[in-house]
């Protein structure tokens, strides 16, 4: 049977290492980072997100300002206090929780944030350092997924990696930082051929696609790592239930070591916006960052 890998775990130990570097940016530079999150509208999910981003940015001892507006918000509202926020120096980073409204053009707001404070690393500047090699603020999930392979992996040198899925969001950027770990990598997506045989080749497979269960065991190599970054509610037995992109029940008696959802992949993403917003804040006082 696969080893787990506890997300959770881990996640908890970046947001102590986090704190600890908090606590000597605050003592030795009078600095303290701080996070100013944007809601537009009532969607529950993004409040229930938005409400542990602001609870775990205090737990680590950062500064947390939430402007919730209401859905009606016009456009040039919302792009008037990421203006605010851009020049205000207390606010290190910067995130617009998604999905916005419909009346209102996400690429344009999220191309009006600083990319110095663009702790999602949405922005094109970071997308653009992010795949030339420069040191840049990179998507939370991504990274999160990539500490969790090296964790228990090591180095990911010359591995042959499939990374299931091409968003902007977590597909491209997951495959970029493979790339950059030295991967030999294979983005697969809805038109590519042949997707089992293609995830047979894979040392380290990363799902994100948005499909339940889509993996099979028997798609993959024996002994893979399986990083699985998928969400999905669904209905079982008359409950509701978090479900992977890969099917747990087969592929732990193949992988080597696997994600399971929930407690794998999701607690990293908000421990890795914590990491960022540090980043951006020694970035913006020109001191080193300390390590985390
Ligand atoms: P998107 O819907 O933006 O992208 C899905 C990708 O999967 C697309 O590139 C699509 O291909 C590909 N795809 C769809 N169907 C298939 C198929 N049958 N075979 C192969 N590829 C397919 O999703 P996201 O990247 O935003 O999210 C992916 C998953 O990760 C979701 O379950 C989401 O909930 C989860 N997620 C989790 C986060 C967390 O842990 N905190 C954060 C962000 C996302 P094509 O481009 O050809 O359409």
């Amino acid at each position: 049977m696969a080893k787990v890998i506890d997300g959770k775990a881990f996640a908890e130990g970046l947001r102590g290492r986090i704190a600890t570097a908090v606590a000597s940016l605050k003592e030795k530079h009078g600095l303290t980072p701080g996070l100013a999150v944007v809601l537009v509208g009532e969607d529950p999910a993004s409040r229930v997100y938005v409400a542990n981003k602001a609870k775990q940015t205090v737990e680590v001892g950062m500064n947390s300002w939430e402007h919730k507006l209401p859905a009606e918000t016009p456009e040039k509202d919302v792009l008037a206090l990421v203006e605010k926020l851009n020049n205000d120096p207390a606010v290190h980073g910067i995130l617009v929780q998604l999905p916005l409204p419909k009346h209102i053009d996400s690429t344009k707001v999220l191309s009006a944030i600083s990319p110095a404070k663009d702790v999602d690393g949405f922005h094109v500047v970071n997308v653009g350092k992010l795949s030339t090699g420069q040191d840049s603020l990179v998507p939370c999930t991504p990274t999160g997924s990539v500490m969790l392979a090296k964790d228990v992996l090591g180095s990911l040198d010359g591995l042959e990696a499939v990374v299931i899925g091409r968003s902007n969001i977590v597909g491209k950027p997951v495959a970029q930082l493979l790339l950059a770990e030295n991967c030999t990598v294979t983005i697969a997506h809805s038109k590519t051929k042949d997707l089992p045989g293609v995830v047979r080749r894979a040392d380290l497979v990363i799902a994100a696609v948005g499909r339940p269960e889509m993996v099979k065991g028997d798609w993959l190599k024996p002994g893979a790592t399986v990083i699985d970054v998928g969400i999905n509610r669904i209905e079982r037995d008359g409950k509701g239930k978090l479900v992977g992109d890969c099917d747990y029940a087969s592929c732990e008696k193949v992988a080597g070591a696997i994600t399971p959802v929930p407690g794998g992949v999701g607690p990293m993403t908000i421990a890795c916006l914590l990491y960022n917003t540090v980043k951006a804040a020694c970035a913006a006082k020109g001191i080193d960052q300390p390590a985390m």
